[in-house]
């Protein structure tokens, strides 16, 4: 296994992280006996990095890993969970939670802590002023939490701002060959770096997008470089490839899988692929933009939108939607457009200024083509239900 070294702090951590939102299951729950021997096996072949969360597998993930870490395996990792901000309306919400967590976990520190799914800036200042980040300093001076830190979906822009807000100890984003435009994308990676900020990368294969019922064209284009890898094992590589990535986080649910990443891992050297390997990215993604119903680079020409629209991220879900038959798109679409944020930034909100559409380089209709996304990714339902959600949670 190799090992990247946090710069901030000196942890040595395994390349591969093992995110604990896709453990085995069985009736429903995770089938715990698998799932442990996979837990502890891992560990053994050097990973040292498991990312959960209060929300994961129902709420169950974090107290079976504490329950598999028993028996003298805490010691040997880092633990990184998450705080869920929508959850907190008050401090003492926070508080309640974090002390959840530790019983659930049977420790009493957390290596990572992360503000889960922060989407935009507001989000942020709405957590500093309730004193939670006052309130996680002093629990990082007290040893009860190592390292602050925040996940992110949104847009480039909002994820630059929140980067740039605080003097974070790491931060954790959404990155594959199919990301490097979007979301924080590789400028907020390699932003968060040059301020010395590390980053962990969750859904490398776009939730396992990337693995399987890709288009054939594209398996094709990758078979045409004869190493026998699969699709999986080269999308892994080219996030491991940046030398600006910390630890990439993979949710994996078989021993197969377990036993691959491993050995992908074990020679997960940065800068390591050739030219002739990038270029069989570069026809992977003319394939992809081939077979894409918008016609959008991601440019962000178009952007700022006076209405907060994120047009190529509406762009982005809605080309997903087609590209990789993506069943899951809808809830990408609310997590990636702040569904639940202070300043949505999904299609609807366009008001039709036509402002965007007189920079974009690819000529695309950009309001007709964002009536078509919220057609499609929000329907009838959409801003309803996202409005009572949006109360309740005291969303302004
Ligand atoms: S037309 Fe819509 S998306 Fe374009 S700038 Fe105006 S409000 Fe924003
Ligand atoms: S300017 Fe056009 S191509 Fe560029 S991001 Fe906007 S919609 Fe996409």
């Amino acid at each position: 296994m190799m090992t990247r070294l946090n710069s901030k702090n000196g942890d040595k951590l395994s390349v591969l992280g093992f995110g604990c939102m896709r453990f085995p299951a069985k009736g429903g729950s995770i089938d715990e006996s698998r799932a442990t021997a996979m837990v502890r096996d891992a560990i053994e072949k050097g990973v040292n990095y498991f990312d959960t969360a209060y929300f994961y597998h129902g709420g169950k993930s974090e107290s079976f890993l504490g329950t598999a870490l028993e028996g003298g395996y805490r010691e040997k990792v880092k633990i990184a969970t998450k705080l869920p901000p929508f959850m907190v309306n008050k401090l003492d919400n926070a508080k309640k939670i974090l002390a959840t967590q530790l019983s659930k976990l049977k420790t009493d520190y957390i290596d990572y802590y992360l503000l889960h799914m922060l989407t935009d800036k507001p989000m942020f200042d709405r957590m500093v002023s309730l004193g939670v980040l006052e309130w996680l300093e002093s629990l990082k001076e007290a040893g009860t939490i190592r390292n602050i830190g925040f996940s992110f979906h949104g847009s480039k822009s909002d994820f630059e701002k929140i980067v740039k807000a605080y003097p974070w100890d790491f931060c954790q984003i959404q990155y594959n060959y199919m990301d490097e435009n979007n979301q924080a994308a590789k400028s907020g990676l390699q932003l968060a770096a040059s301020l010395g900020i590390p980053v962990m990368v969750m859904e490398p294969l776009r939730g396992g997008k990337l693995a399987d019922n890709l288009p054939s064209e594209v398996v094709k284009a990758f078979q045409s470089y004869d190493t026998g890898r699969s699709p999986a094992e080269w999308a892994l590589r080219w996030v491991w490839n940046h030398p600006e990535v910390n630890v990439l986080l993979s949710g994996m649910s078989t021993e197969e899988q377990l036993a691959d990443n491993i050995r992908i891992a074990g020679t997960a050297e940065a800068d390591s692929l050739s030219k002739e390997e990038l270029d069989v990215f570069e026809k992977v993604k003319t394939v992809m933009r081939e077979r894409t119903k918008i016609p959008c680079t991601a440019c962000g020409y178009c952007m700022p939108c006076p209405a907060g629209v994120d047009i190529p991220g509406c762009f982005s879900c809605y080309n997903d939607k087609y590209l990789l038959n993506d069943k899951t798109i809808r809830l990408r679409y609310m997590q990636t457009l702040g569904a639940l944020s202070v300043k949505p930034a999904n299609a609807s909100q366009c008001k039709e200024c036509g402002k965007c559409e007189t920079h974009c380089p690819q000529n695309i209709a950009i309001r007709s083509q964002l009536k078509v996304v919220s057609k499609e990714l929000e329907g009838i339902f959409y801003k309803p239900v996202m409005g009572i959600a949006r109360k309740l949670m005291k969303i302004r």
